[in-house]
């Protein structure tokens, strides 16, 4: 059966986006005062939030990036992660602060955290900008979150679809319409 799909709607704007970013930037700012933090992406939805993230934290950071598929369908996670990409660096006695897009099960971050907290770094946290509360599965402490949202597939502001959507400047909400 073809499925086509449509932006129902606008969720949160391009300016909600901005100035919630520069919030976030601010707190992480003020907690990291005086030490260095290395912001860890996740491949790929979480480049476009990281890279304005980034440039709204005044204290020294680096940028390193993961790459870890969830299998399961094209809009439901399943329990099973994959990891395609190690970090570059060495975490050992570092602050890292894991940047992610969105967190729904729960279920890579879980994963992520558990292969991070291995390495000893100084102090692991994570800043997501989506959060899905009503979705998860297993416990995350997310010490940064950006806006709490319904359950729906959200796509924009390097969320995709099948890839595409990412260069949107908003987050919407994808209807998927079975033809
Ligand atoms: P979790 O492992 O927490 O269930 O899922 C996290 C990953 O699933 C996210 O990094 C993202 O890749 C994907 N994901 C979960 N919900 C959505 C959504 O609403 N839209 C998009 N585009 N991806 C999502």
């Amino acid at each position: 059966m073809a499925q086509l799909e449509q932006i129902e709607r606008e969720l949160i704007s391009e300016s909600k986006i901005r100035s919630r970013v520069r919030e976030l930037g601010q707190e992480i700012s003020r907690d990291f005062d005086g030490e260095t933090v290395i912001l860890v992406g996740l491949l790929k939805g979480s480049v476009v939030f990281l890279a304005d993230l980034a440039r709204e934290i005044t204290v020294p950071c680096h940028m390193d990036f993961m790459s870890v598929t969830s299998y399961g369908n094209d809009t439901e996670s399943s329990g099973e992660v994959r990891f395609l990409k190690d970090l570059d660096e060495d975490i050992n006695g570092k602050n890292v602060l894991i940047v992610e897009d969105i967190i729904d099960t729960g279920y890579t971050l879980r994963e992520v955290v558990k292969v991070l907290s291995a390495r000893n770094p100084k102090t692991l946290k994570i800043c997501t900008l989506l959060n899905k509360a009503s979705r998860r599965l297993v416990e995350i402490p997310v010490a940064y979150n950006g806006f709490d949202i319904p359950d729906a597939f959200v796509i924009g502001y390097g969320l995709d679809y099948a890839q595409r959507y990412r260069n949107l400047k908003y987050i919407g909400i994808l209807k998927l319409i079975e033809k």
